[in-house]
């Protein structure tokens, strides 16, 4: 496996859900996810997560990527689309399928939660522990999701910013939902196959989704694709000290002020905040051509 240091390639993405406009918080893993491709001399992309129908706003993807424009966070290639996708995620669930990996699944969501007795805390697109109801069948009934079978030993592996993790997904979830029982392809199915697809090698986000990445990495081994390295970055809170995240009224950032955006998101990750506004930037850059303007003069004066 490559270590951050010594790669061979460097691909990462930013891969928002477009829930509504970028805030403070999302911006924080933009930035995060985008640097970390610059400091690897990468490539960086950006990916539309819209595979969630009914919770995308219409018209949130083209602002989060004016967003980006306006924050000087380029990509290198064009976004894509996971709703112009879903064709390799059936072809990723229909070889789930035929290996006897994944299982239609007839429980609703209060067939679980009843028979769930503790009360879980959910993180991001955690669930409810499947207690594997409908693993040896679906008893006459009809397959509302699909579900991936996740017997086996405890996922570990180390991420760059939290450090050692493991966990037994098995224990944690149980088997986990691939195909939705509104025929929404799950996150979990569609990342890491777009993931793969794209060739990302390194993907940096944020803590919220760090309880995800054990899922992710049982879905990378079932169906042969390799593991990118994972970075998550620490969340951003909120006055109240929850986390920041369009649920909870974050406001979009301000793109009429994208160096306080920028300033905030940096030093949010531990990184000097630089001084000024758009005035001092124009200072700066226009004395720095100042001198450069001067020495060329000179240069020109001596030959
Ligand atoms: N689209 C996901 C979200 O906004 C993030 C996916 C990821 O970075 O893996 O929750």
């Amino acid at each position: 496996m490559q270590s951050a240091d010594n790669f061979l390639h460097y691909r990462g993405r930013f891969a928002p859900s477009p829930t509504g406009p970028l805030h403070a918080g999302s911006l924080v893993a933009a930035l995060a996810s985008w640097l970390d491709a610059r400091a690897h001399g990468g490539q960086w992309l950006v990916r539309i997560e819209d595979v969630d129908t009914p919770r995308t706003v219409h018209g949130a993807d083209r602002v989060i990527l004016s967003q980006l424009e306006a924050c000087g966070l380029h990509a290198d290639a064009p976004p894509v689309w996971q709703s112009a996708r879903t064709g390799l995620y059936r072809a990723a669930l229909d070889s789930l399928v035929a290996g006897a990996l994944a299982y239609p699944c007839a429980c609703s969501r209060k067939d679980i939660e009843n028979a769930n007795t503790a009360h879980v805390l959910r993180p991001r697109h955690a669930e409810l522990r499947y207690p594997g109801t409908c693993r040896h069948g679906l008893h006459g009934k009809a397959a509302r999701a699909w579900r991936l079978r996740t017997e086996g030993a405890a996922i570990s592996w180390q991420d760059r910013a939290a450090g050692p993790q493991t966990q037994d997904v098995d224990d944690a979830v149980g088997d986990f939902v691939l195909l939705r029982a509104d025929g929404c392809f799950a996150y979990q199915l569609a990342v890491v196959v777009d993931d793969a697809d794209q060739g990302i090698s390194h993907v940096v986000r944020g803590a919220d989704l760090l309880d995800n990445t054990a899922r992710q990495i049982q879905l990378q081994r079932c169906l042969q694709l390799p593991t990118p390295q994972y970075l998550h970055t620490p969340l951003v809170l909120g006055a109240n000290g929850e986390k920041l995240s369009k649920q909870n009224g974050a406001q979009a950032i301000d793109t009429n002020e994208p160096l306080h955006a920028l300033n905030q998101a940096a030093t949010a990750l531990g990184l000097p905040a630089q001084p000024g506004g758009i005035d001092h930037a124009l200072a700066v850059w226009t004395a720095a051509w100042a001198s450069a303007w001067a020495g060329a003069e000179r240069q020109a004066r001596a030959t």
